[in-house]
C-alpha cells in the first residue's frame, strides 16, 4: 500500500485527460483524486505500490492524443489516508490562467466513423467533435477554456449532448465545443448576400454540385475562409487566378486522402506521417513527374493537405478527390474569416458560399511545411501548432515584435515562448490591425504583462513602431543576429556558434542591407565574419520584383555587356553609373534573383523570392545534381571577408553562350555558394553552425549543404519548431533580450 502525489505539467486540460485518468485508476484499482491546477493536473493515488508504478509509467504513451505531457513529478511515501474511491474534483477556474491552450485539431477517427454511420445522431453533421478533436484556439475568446467563452457559447447544449458532457465514460466528457444537429451550428449555402440560403446537407450537396460544374466556392474552415475549385481543369484554375489577382503563386490542394495525393506527388513514409498528422499542415511534396501540374504550382513542389474539418470530409468524397483550397483574401490583406466580410469582399471572386453560423474568433492560416529528417520544416507555423508554446531558456515576461513582411510576434512566460500564428505583411493596414489585436489576445489568454520588448533595428518596420508604443524598455536586435539566435533557441544551443544567415533583406549595423551573412557569436552579440560583395539595387525596392535590374547590375559590374539583354538597359545604365537610387544590398535572395534573370529563367517576379524559387525548380527539373562549381574568390574589407560574385557571373555568361542548359547552371550556381559557405565557416573557428533565413527554404540547398558542412567537421543545426524565414525572427529577438536582461542583473 502506498500513497503518491503526481503533478503533470503540459497541455492536460480540455483534452480528455481526466476521463483518461479515471479509466486508468479503475484498471489499476487505485483511489484518490484528480484536479486541475494552474499548470496542469494534480493526482493523488493510493493503492498497491506496483500498480501505482505501472499507472505512472504508462501515462505518457496512453495519454489522449491532444495531451502534451511536458513533465511528471511524483512525490512518494505520503501517509496513507484511506481514500474510498477516486474523485474528479471540480476545477478552481480563477487559478487556471497558466494553462496552455490546445491548437485546433482535425476530426478524429471515432468522430469520422460516426459522421459516416447512418443512424448515428451525428450522421453527416458537419460540426461533430469530441474531446480528442475539433476547434480550440480559433473559437476561444477568453480563458478559462469553457464553452461560454468560445463562439460555441451561442449554442446551448441540448439534453442529449449535456448527458454526454457529464458522463465520465463518454468520449465527449467535458468537450466544450460538443454539439449535434439539434443544438449546434448550421451550415448554409448561398450565391450571394441577397440569395436565399440553402441549409443543412442540401447546402453541402449544392456546393458539391457547383464545384463539379467548375464554379469557385468560398468554404468556411477553422481559421478562415478558403476559395475552392476543381484542380484538374487548368481553365478553372486560371479563372481563379484572374479573379484573385494571383498570377503565379502556387495554390494549395486539399486531397481526400494520401492515395489521392499520390496521384500528383511522391509521398514518402515520413511525409505521409506529417500529411496525415492531426495537425494537418499543408505539406510541400515533390511532383511525381517533373514539370507537371504547372497550373497549380510553377515549381517542383505542390502544397497538399488532407481534410481537417467534418465539413471538408463531407465536401470531398468518392466523386471529388481533390480541390484547390486557397486562403480567401484580397492581395496582401489577412485571410477573410467572417461571413459578412466574405459575402461582401468575395462577391466578385466566389460563385457560391458554403458558410456556417459558428464564428471564427481568431484568424489562423493553414500551416505550411516541408519534411526534413521526419520532422516538419516550416515555411509557416500556424493552424494546428499555434498557440502551443516553444520551450526555451526564458524566465521573464517579454514581448518580441518580429520583422515586417512575414510578421509574427512572441511572448514569453517562465520557460515558455508563445509564438503567434502567421500574420502576414504589416504594410497592409488590416494586417497591422490584426497583428495588434492578436498581440493583445495572446497577452490576455496567457496572462502575460511584458516587462520589456525587443524589435528589429529597422526604424520603418511597423512592428518596430508597435514595440516602441508599448512603453516598456526596448532592445533593438540586428535582423541577422535575431535569425541566428532564433535557430540557436530552436535547438536549445548556448555559447558561441557560427550563424550562416541567408535571406532577402535585413538592415545591417552599417546602414546597408545585409543578407548573405556568416556571423560568429551568440545571444550576447556577433562578429560579421563574411558576406558577399554588395549589389547595387537599381531603383531600390523596385529591384525586388523587377529582377532584371539586379541582373543588369551584376552583369555590368562583372564587365559583361548587358545592354542588349534588357528592355530598359539605357535607363539602368544611367542610374547605375551615376549611383542614382542604387542602395547596396548583400541579400542572398537578390543574388539568386539576379542569377535567375541572367539564366533566362525569369526577369520579372510577381512575388518576392520567385526568382530564387524558379532557379531552384530549374535545377531540380534537370533531375540530377551536377558536381560542377565555379571558382571562389574573397576580398577583405574592415575585418569582414566578402565573396566576390563577379568571376562566377562571368563564368555563367560564358557557359550560357556555350549553350549549357539553364537548369544545370542553376545547380552549379548553388553548388558554388554552398562551397563558399563551407569556406566561410572554417574561418570562424566554431564547431557548430546554425542555418537560418528565408533562402534556406531552398530544398536543393537543404538536402546538400548540411552534409557538406558535416563532412568538413561541423555540427549543423536547422530550424525545427519555428520557420527559418522572417516569421521565426521574433523567437530570436526574444532570446537576445532575455540574455541582455540577465547579464545586466
Ligand atoms: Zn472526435
Ligand atoms: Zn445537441
Ligand atoms: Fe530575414
Amino acid at each position: 500500500m502506498e500513497r503518491v502525489r503526481i503533478n503533470i505539467y503540459g497541455i492536460v486540460q480540455g483534452v480528455g485527460f481526466r476521463p483518461f485518468i479515471h479509466k486508468a485508476v479503475i484498471d489499476h484499482r487505485l483511489t484518490g483524486y484528480i484536479k486541475n491546477t494552474s499548470s496542469g493536473v494534480e493526482i493523488e493515488a493510493e493503492g498497491d505500490a506496483s500498480e501505482i508504478e505501472k499507472f505512472i509509467s504508462t501515462l505518457p504513451e496512453k495519454a489522449p492524443k491532444l495531451a502534451v505531457i511536458e513533465n511528471i513529478s511524483v512525490k512518494h511515501g505520503l501517509p496513507i489516508i484511506g481514500y474510498k474511491d477516486f474523485e474528479i474534483k471540480s476545477s478552481r477556474t480563477d487559478k487556471m490562467r497558466n494553462t496552455l491552450i490546445s491548437p485546433d485539431i482535425c476530426i478524429c477517427d471515432d468522430c469520422l466513423r460516426e459522421l459516416n454511420t447512418p443512424g448515428n445522431r451525428r450522421y453527416k453533421y458537419p460540426f461533430i467533435n469530441c474531446t480528442n478533436c475539433g476547434p480550440r484556439f480559433t473559437i476561444i475568446k477568453d480563458v478559462p477554456y469553457d464553452r461560454v467563452k468560445t463562439s460555441m457559447g451561442a449554442f446551448p447544449m441540448c439534453h442529449d449532448c449535456e448527458e454526454e458532457y457529464h458522463d465520465i465514460n463518454n468520449r465527449r466528457y467535458h468537450a466544450q465545443p460538443d454539439c449535434c444537429s439539434v443544438c449546434g451550428p448550421e451550415v448554409f449555402f448561398a450565391h450571394g448576400r441577397d440569395d436565399e440560403n440553402i441549409t443543412g446537407n442540401a447546402a453541402i450537396e449544392q456546393a458539391r454540385r457547383e464545384l463539379k460544374d467548375g464554379r469557385i466556392i468560398a468554404v468556411k474552415g477553422l481559421g478562415g475562409i478558403h476559395l475552392a475549385c476543381r484542380c484538374d481543369m487548368p481553365e478553372i484554375v486560371s479563372e481563379l487566378r484572374l479573379r484573385k489577382h494571383r498570377d503565379e503563386k502556387p495554390f494549395a490542394i486539399m486531397c481526400r486522402d494520401t492515395a489521392a495525393a499520390e496521384k500528383l506527388c511522391e509521398v514518402s513514409d515520413e511525409e505521409k506521417k506529417i500529411l496525415e498528422s492531426f495537425r494537418r499542415p499543408i505539406t510541400l511534396l515533390r511532383k511525381k513527374i517533373p514539370g507537371t501540374y504547372m497550373h497549380l504550382s510553377e515549381n517542383e513542389y505542390i502544397g497538399i493537405m488532407l481534410p481537417y474539418t467534418p465539413l471538408h470530409y463531407l465536401l470531398l468524397g468518392d466523386d471529388i478527390d481533390m480541390l484547390v483550397m486557397t486562403s480567401a483574401n484580397i492581395s496582401d490583406e489577412p485571410i477573410i474569416y467572417s461571413n459578412d466580410e466574405a459575402l461582401e469582399k468575395l462577391s466578385d471572386i466566389a460563385d457560391g458560399f458554403l458558410l456556417h453560423n459558428r464564428d471564427i474568433v481568431t484568424r489562423c492560416d493553414d500551416s505550411l511545411c516541408w519534411t526534413l529528417d521526419g520532422h516538419e520544416y516550416f515555411a509557416r507555423r500556424s493552424r494546428g501548432y499555434v498557440p502551443f508554446p516553444v520551450r526555451a531558456d526564458t524566465s521573464d515576461m517579454l514581448f518580441a515584435a518580429g520583422a515586417e513582411q512575414k510578421a509574427s510576434f512572441c511572448l514569453s512566460k517562465e520557460n515558455y515562448v508563445f509564438p503567434s500564428q502567421h500574420i502576414g505583411d504589416l504594410k497592409n493596414y488590416e494586417t497591422l490591425e490584426n497583428y495588434e489585436q492578436q498581440a493583445e489576445h495572446f497577452k490576455r489568454l496567457f496572462d502575460i504583462v511584458p516587462a520589456a520588448a525587443a524589435c528589429d533595428m529597422h526604424p520603418d518596420y511597423l512592428s518596430t513602431q508597435y514595440a516602441e508604443s508599448l512603453g516598456v524598455p526596448l532592445l533593438k536586435v540586428q535582423h541577422h543576429h535575431a535569425h541566428m539566435a532564433a535557430c540557436m533557441a530552436d535547438n536549445d544551443l548556448e555559447g558561441k556558434v557560427t550563424g550562416l544567415i541567408w535571406d532577402g533583406t535585413g538592415l545591417g549595423t552599417d546602414g546597408t542591407i545585409w543578407g548573405s551573412e556568416c556571423l560568429s557569436g551568440g545571444y550576447g552579440g556577433f562578429d560579421r565574419i563574411a558576406s558577399i560583395k554588395p549589389i547595387p539595387l537599381i531603383g531600390g525596392d523596385r529591384a525586388v520584383k523587377e529582377i532584371d535590374r539586379v541582373a543588369f547590375a551584376l552583369l555590368s559590374l562583372s564587365g559583361e555587356s548587358a545592354c542588349s539583354e534588357f528592355e530598359s538597359s539605357a535607363q539602368y545604365a544611367e542610374m547605375l553609373s551615376r549611383s542614382i537610387n542604387c542602395p547596396l544590398s548583400s541579400g542572398m535572395g537578390r543574388l539568386f534573383d539576379g542569377a535567375a534573370a541572367i539564366l533566362g529563367i525569369k526577369d520579372r517576379a510577381s512575388y518576392e523570392g520567385q526568382g530564387a524559387v524558379l532557379l531552384e525548380a530549374a535545377a531540380e527539373r534537370g533531375g540530377c545534381r551536377p558536381d560542377g562549381e565555379y571558382p571562389i574568390e574573397f576580398y577583405e574589407e574592415g575585418g569582414t571577408v566578402f565573396f566576390d560574385w563577379r568571376p562566377i557571373i562571368k563564368e555563367m555568361v560564358n557557359d550560357r553562350r556555350r549553350g549549357k542548359a539553364a537548369g544545370a547552371l542553376a545547380a552549379v550556381f548553388m553548388n558554388t555558394l554552398m562551397k563558399m559557405a563551407v569556406e566561410e565557416c572554417t574561418r570562424t573557428g566554431n564547431e557548430r553552425v546554425v542555418l537560418s533565413g528565408g533562402t534556406f527554404q531552398n530544398m536543393y540547398i537543404m538536402h546538400t549543404l548540411p552534409g557538406m558542412l558535416e563532412k568538413a567537421g561541423f555540427e549543423v543545426f536547422r530550424h525545427r519548431r519555428v520557420s527559418c524565414n522572417d516569421e521565426g525572427i521574433s523567437l530570436g529577438q526574444l532570446c537576445v533580450l532575455q540574455y541582455h536582461l540577465r547579464s545586466q542583473r
